[in-house]
């Protein structure tokens, strides 16, 4: 399922999450990531988690996170990877 070139690994797709979540992705990335999201059950678990967590955390304006949001959830998506 990864094998063709311009296929997002799950590390992109981990780091472009806030910009899916914040509609901000380019119309092609966005195609990139729900192809990957199609064939990566682990992907969509974590979309759904960070969609979850970012409604917990209240802190998605309809402009951007605040960089300490984005810091936070960035360092939990490199634990989810660690995991
Ligand atoms: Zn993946």
């Amino acid at each position: 399922m990864t094998a063709l070139p311009d296929d997002l690994s799950c590390q992109e797709l981990v780091a472009l999450v806030t910009e899916y979540l914040e509609d901000a992705l380019p119309p092609a990335e966005r195609v990139r990531f729900e192809a990957h999201l199609t064939g990566c059950l682990g992907c969509r678990r974590h979309l759904a988690q960070m969609r979850t967590t970012i409604r917990a955390l209240g802190r998605l304006t309809e402009q951007s996170l605040e960089p300490a949001a984005r810091d936070e959830l960035l360092r939990l998506f490199r634990n989810w990877k660690a995991q």
